[in-house]
């Protein structure tokens, strides 16, 4: 309606005048104005439907006004909106119990954040103090959030502003078959030498000296490449056999976007700790975590842990995320996600590929999907170089917004990311809008 353009316009004027941006040039972006959304759908403020092939920012899990979560919120609101942290709550002992009741039988206790840096920071000081150690490793071409640890631990160009080597982080390369940075022709032989090199790292850093190495099971912004099968089976034994504390990183791949629980269960693997945030309760009320097993828990028994939040545990973030937890697994929602991945996504995808020069590479599982862009297929080169955007990628950004859907562009890669419980009409929608507008990356390669 003219009401809800004339308050789109508004929030837009206003936005532009007061609000500042994360990761951006202020006066160089043009932000969409959404004011409301329904499932895998939102409005932009011309009031044209676009489907969001994003879940926002990877975390609407159960896409936009699922009920049971909306009435789980109400509810918390009106019975007891807030409280301190030190106190118990039903809403918060039921989340945390709900969590650690889909990993492994020793993780036993969640330590609530506000969102996924800050479970990240958390997750290594414990780590820290559980080992007496500093050193920390994670990977190249990763991302970790945006804090001061945790941007540090972060693989990719955002953390150069904050790099500070007396953090005691040390990156090392990642397994990336399609990447490989140690000439590997497949997975098998990427996981065996990316492997090996990481082994390198942690001896010539000096294994006594590490307290843990930090992973995403599934790096997600980063490109989404799946570990090959092993590569993390040899991390865990690597960690177990120096006292190496294993945190996985499942903020993005968790809560059913890789299609499990967890994306790590895809392998044959158990973390000390994994963090976590997003699809806990679908990012309708900020919540993330770090869920811990029992031997980091002993550490913390006798002894005070050094580290709080006012909203550790926030009621209303708790109760919606059980209610998203129940809503996943009464209707069926992750088995829904791998099913898609693996009958409608994966396929299409690998249909573009073939009929797209510009595609390089398309991969990933469940709900969790990259197409990555190159300007030769033989030589692999990205279409945008490594930490920058191009000219097509904006381009084709554009293009799918105008015919109705948006991917996650991130470098020279689309991420298709839908609510997990997207229907497969919707979703081939998506990928036909895709599709099309390929065809501006595709005049690129072979202009
Ligand atoms: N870790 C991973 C893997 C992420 O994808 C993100 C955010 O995208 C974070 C951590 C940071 O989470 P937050 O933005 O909630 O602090």
């Amino acid at each position: 309606t003219e009401e809800q353009i004339a308050a789109g316009n508004r929030a837009y004027e206003l936005d532009r005048e007061h609000v500042f941006h994360s990761w951006s040039a202020q006066d160089q972006i043009s932000p969409m104005t959404v004011l409301d959304a329904e499932g895998s759908w939102i409005w932009d403020g011309e009031g044209n439907k676009i489907l969001d092939l994003a879940s926002q920012l990877i975390f609407t899990n159960l896409g936009h006004k699922h009920p049971k979560v909306i009435e789980a919120i109400k509810e918390q609101a009106e019975k007891l909106c807030t409280v301190a942290p030190q106190h118990a709550n039903d809403a918060r002992s039921e989340a945390a119990r709900l969590i650690v009741e889909r990993l492994a039988g020793d993780i036993n206790h969640v330590f609530f954040t506000n969102g996924g840096a800050d479970a990240n920071e958390h997750a290594v000081r414990m780590a820290r103090l559980h080992t007496g150690r500093h050193k920390v490793l994670s990977a190249y071409r990763a991302y970790h959030g945006g804090t001061h640890l945790a941007i540090n631990l972060t693989g990719d160009p955002r953390r150069f502003a904050s790099d500070k080597a007396s953090d005691g982080v040390v990156h090392f390369m990642p397994a990336y078959t399609y990447r490989s940075y140690f000439g590997a022709e497949d997975d098998k032989q990427e996981a065996e030498r990316a492997f090996n090199h990481l082994r390198d790292v942690v001896m010539l850093e000096g294994a006594d000296q590490v307290a843990a190495i930090v992973l995403e099971a599934i790096p997600g912004t980063a490109g989404i490449y799946l570990p090959p099968p092993g590569y993390l089976e040899s991390v865990q034994q690597l960690c177990d056999e120096h006292g190496i504390v294993l945190i996985f990183d499942e903020v993005m791949a968790g809560f059913g976007r890789a299609g499990k629980w967890f994306a790590h269960q895809h392998f044959n693997v158990e973390p000390d700790i994994v963090t976590f945030a997003k699809g806990v309760n679908s990012g309708y009320v900020p919540m993330g975590g770090v869920a811990m097993d029992d031997a980091i828990y002993a550490t913390f028994a006798e002894r005070v842990y050094p580290g709080g939040l006012t909203y550790s545990g926030h009621p209303l973030a708790a109760a919606a995320a059980v209610a998203a937890i129940n809503a996943m697994d009464d209707e069926g929602v992750i088995d829904h996600a791998q099913r898609l991945g693996a009958e409608v996504i994966g396929p299409r995808l690998e249909e573009l590929k073939d009929r797209h020069p510009s595609v390089g590479d398309v991969r990933g599982v469940g709900a969790f999907w990259a197409i990555e862009l190159v300007q030769d297929r033989e030589t692999r080169e990205p279409i945008a170089p490594y930490g920058q955007t191009a000219p097509v990628m904006n381009e084709i950004m554009a293009e799918c917004r105008r015919r109705g859907a948006l991917p996650f562009m991130n470098m020279n890669r689309l991420h298709i990311c839908p609510p997990l419980n997207i229907s497969e009409e919707d979703v081939l929608f998506g990928l036909d809008v895709v599709d099309e507008a390929l065809r501006l990356a595709d005049d690129v390669v072979e202009r």
